[in-house]
């Protein structure tokens, strides 16, 4: 007890360091609920509906914070989908302009080897044209000469002319196939540019996909640390929780103790006989255990409470019993009163507030009737301890004279 008590206090002082200031309750060692204890029990209380509070805002902030952080979760999968989609798009473009560049370096091969070509062709056909020129009049004249008529003349200067015509075709064709190799070449290269200009902003929005990605981690870490830490300052929480429930608990334990002394007789003394006690019994034509003895009594006679105790029931019943009230006495002892044709008003408004009343040895707790499961106005009185009903005869005395047992034997 004193180990827990001391554990308690030492939570206590940690936990007044940080966010309340507490004046540490003490259970103190007597046997009997003192005023003190009756103040600590209020303060563990109070200190409780504190903790509890705290909880409460802890558990709110947690649910804020685990939100927050599914929706930062859920941005950062976006952003890295979309992430992964542009690099998808910067793979297929750097494909494309592979293939462009190397198109190009064909290209180049092809316009080398055709320009190279014209320049051959073009060579020789000036040399042959230089040739012809400078042969002058006498090519002409041996074509003349040599020609047998002047039909045959035409024709052979026609040839001439023919074959420098057809030189010259072959010429132009090889221009118009290094331009149109040029053009294609041309296209190439712009496209090229295109795709390496979409390249650049595609690799611009990547670094920036990037950037964010580097924000929500930075931020889903700091959502993590303020977690983690009000989710040890909750099991902090916890342990104190579970601390000042034992200690209340504790305390109520004390509280419940049954302070000792005798039970008295519920009823007036005149109210003696006992009509049917504990025990088997045949009841309309049944056998059956009566756990309680009956005492008949005048309608509306006073019940008194057998001993200080709390009430914990008050009011009607199904099982029989009708109008019904339960005294606890602390140390599990109860006494049961069933039948009676009134409750004491003042009692029934306070039990309906607290949901239990204090009473004092002797004090009026009802009025006597047949209520319920009865044949005629009396008592029926029962005695519990641990749930178990022990015969009231052996234990109350309508007179108050010594009984045959002592109501301390059942606790100790
Ligand atoms: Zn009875």
């Amino acid at each position: 007890m004193k180990k827990i008590i001391s554990f308690a206090i030492a939570l206590l002082i940690a936990f007044s360091a940080t966010t309340f200031i507490v004046s540490a309750p003490l259970v103190a060692d007597s046997e009997e609920f003192t005023q003190e204890d009756a103040e600590s029990l209020e303060a563990a209380r109070e200190k409780l509906s504190q903790i509890n509070e705290r909880q409460a805002e802890l558990s709110s902030s947690l649910k804020k914070y685990s939100s927050e952080k599914n929706s930062e979760v859920k941005a950062k999968q976006t952003l890295e989908q979309q992430m992964y989609e542009t690099e998808s798009k910067i793979e297929t473009i750097e494909w494309i302009i592979d293939n462009l560049e190397s198109r190009l370096a064909e290209k180049n091969e092809e316009l080398n080897i055709a320009q190279a070509d014209y320049e051959a062709y073009h060579e020789k056909y000036v040399s042959r044209i230089r040739e012809n020129y400078e042969m002058g009049s006498t090519t002409y004249l041996e074509v003349i000469i040599m020609s047998e008529n002047f039909s045959d003349m035409l024709t052979r200067y026609d040839y001439i002319r023919d074959m420098m015509d057809y030189d010259k075709q072959i010429l132009d064709t090889m221009c118009d196939n290094i331009a149109f190799i040029e053009s294609i070449r041309s296209e190439i290269i712009a496209d090229r540019n295109e795709q390496q200009e979409m390249l650049e902003l595609l690799s611009q929005e990547k670094s920036s996909q990037a950037a964010q990605v580097v924000d929500l981690k930075s931020r889903i870490n700091y959502i993590e640390t303020n977690i983690a830490k009000l989710q040890a300052e909750q099991e902090e929480f916890e342990r104190l929780e579970a601390e000042f429930e034992k200690q209340i608990n504790e305390l109520l334990d004390k509280k419940k103790k049954y302070a000792g002394g005798t039970f008295m007789w519920p009823l007036e003394s005149k109210y003696s006989r006992i009509t049917s006690g504990f025990g088997w019994r045949t009841l309309y034509g049944k056998k059956d255990y009566h756990y309680a003895i009956d005492i008949p009594a005048d309608k509306g006679a006073p019940v008194y409470a057998a001993a200080d105790g709390t009430i914990i029931y008050y009011g009607w019943t199904n099982t029989g019993g009708g109008n019904k009230c339960v005294i606890d006495h602390g140390s599990k002892l109860m006494t049961h009163y069933n039948h009676m044709s009134a409750f004491v008003p003042e009692l029934q408004k306070q039990f309906k507030e607290k949901g239990s009343v204090d009473v004092k040895k002797g004090d009026v707790i009802g009025y006597v009737g047949s209520t319920g499961n009865s044949t005629g106005n009396h008592l029926d009185f029962k005695i519990l301890y641990d749930g178990t009903a022990y015969d009231p005869s052996l234990y109350v005395t309508p007179d108050g004279s010594k009984p045959q047992k002592d109501i301390m034997d059942l606790i100790n």
